[in-house]
């Protein structure tokens, strides 16, 4: 196909999900690095929202697929067979999550992984009631919506799942309130660093208090790191930060080193309940694919090796303090972030809007979040060098003349 023939059928006969897409035609990508077909290299500064943390096809990735191609793919359904790259993936997540979590069903995608959870804690503690959010986000399949924090988004799609709380964020007062998380709750579910909310990161003691009245009541914490996982915010797992051990963890994004998966690990004592009344009650085909595991695996360990969480720490400190100094140019009015994840609000979202794309224009990738039209969203891989964030950070600082 020509590049207008292309384009023509991207528009006519791949479901668009947005009245303006992006529209970049992507030729490759390697590093920090997209190359479009123009041979135009962009600055990736969201790395598919949070996905390439080792970078776009990092060699310790592609070796393992390789390796992988030449074995099998897949054999079989989920849980039946001993499969190498499934196996030593889960042990690896058993060694580096906050104990005691060290047993993981593996899924396809976030959303997935959602599921799998909340239908783990319905089964688990026979409850019915989830408590949420407002202004989160847990992906976009039924139950997942369900537990999304903006009514405007689950309003076309409604009758949802019943019986979910909406919790303010940041207010402790809330959680032991009339309505609340009690006896009813089979579960909360969480992000410790809201991101399509905005990047609103939570005050110091919420997620312990969170974490104590979920203990206190006999509710499970399911706390959702797909975006924060794996070294973004500067930890491991985000609720490190906070010392917070939750009951559930959910996993997906960068997991996968640029390959779909996801999965959630829990207590085996809580994941126990798969397995039983009645067992083959939460199947998948796909899930934890070979190729995604070995893949998944490479990653984790050159997340380890590397020490790209201490790496995303340092960089994302840097660049959140640079970033402050230019707050009042362009419409810019707070930065604030984790890590490698940092949100910039604008005042208004003509600015905000303006400002992504004057970046793109100068060749520098940048995110939005759904919840916040006023809310640009960095996310660059972890192994961002100095030299490439002195020079995203050069565009940032022009784009905001
Ligand atoms: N949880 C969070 C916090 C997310 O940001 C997302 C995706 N943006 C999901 C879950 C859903 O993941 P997926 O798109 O892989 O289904």
């Amino acid at each position: 196909m020509d590049r207008d023939a292309l384009r023509r059928a991207f528009l006519t006969h791949l479901c668009q999900t947005s009245a303006e897409p992006i529209g970049l035609e992507v030729a490759s990508a390697e590093g920090c690095t997209i190359t479009d077909a123009a041979g135009r290299r962009y600055l990736d500064f969201i790395s598919g929202i949070g996905v390439a943390n080792v970078g776009h096809r990092h060699p310790a990735v592609l070796a393992a697929v390789r390796n992988q191609l030449d074995r099998y793919l897949h054999v079989m359904v989920y849980g039946e067979y001993l499969q190498t790259p499934q196996i030593e993936l889960a042990a690896q997540l058993a060694s580096i999550a906050p104990p005691p979590l060290s047993v993981t069903y593996l899924t396809n995608s976030g959303a997935e992984a959602v599921e799998g959870a909340l239908k783990t804690a319905r089964k688990y503690t026979g409850r019915s009631v989830f408590v949420a959010f407002d202004r989160s986000y847990h992906g976009d399949t039924f139950g997942a919506l369900s537990v999304m924090g903006r009514p405007e988004w689950r309003a076309p799609y409604e009758p949802l799942l019943p019986a979910v709380r909406f919790l303010p964020w940041n207010e402790p007062a809330a959680l032991d309130a009339p309505d609340g998380i009690d006896e009813q709750v089979a579960a909360v579910i969480m992000e410790p660093v809201q991101a399509e909310g905005g990047v609103r990161l939570p005050s110091d003691g919420f997620l312990r208090a969170v974490r104590a009245r979920c203990t206190a009541v006999g509710a499970l914490l399911l706390i959702d790191e797909v975006v924060t996982g794996f070294g973004r915010t500067g930890r491991l797992f985000a609720v490190e930060h906070w010392g917070v051990a939750p009951d559930i963890m959910i996993l997906a994004k960068a997991m996968g080193g640029g390959l779909p998966l996801g999965g959630f690990l829990g207590r085996p004592d809580v994941m126990a309940v798969l397995a039983r009344d009645p067992p083959l009650s939460h199947l998948t085909t796909f899930g934890g694919h070979p190729l995604s595991c070995a893949a998944g695996l490479a990653s984790l360990r050159v997340i380890l090796d590397q020490r790209l969480a201490k790496a995303a720490d340092q960089t994302g400190q840097r660049l959140l303090d640079e970033l402050k100094t230019r707050c009042g140019r362009g419409g810019l009015m707070t930065v604030r972030g984790l890590g490698l994840l940092i949100g910039m609000e604008f005042d208004t979202s003509i600015s905000c809007e303006r400002f992504v794309r004057r970046c793109r224009d100068a060749g520098l990738l940048l995110g939005w979040t759904l919840h916040e039209d006023r809310v640009v969203r960095l996310a660059p891989p972890l192994v961002l060098s100095a030299g490439e964030m002195e020079e995203g950070l050069e565009r940032m600082t022009d784009a905001l003349r």
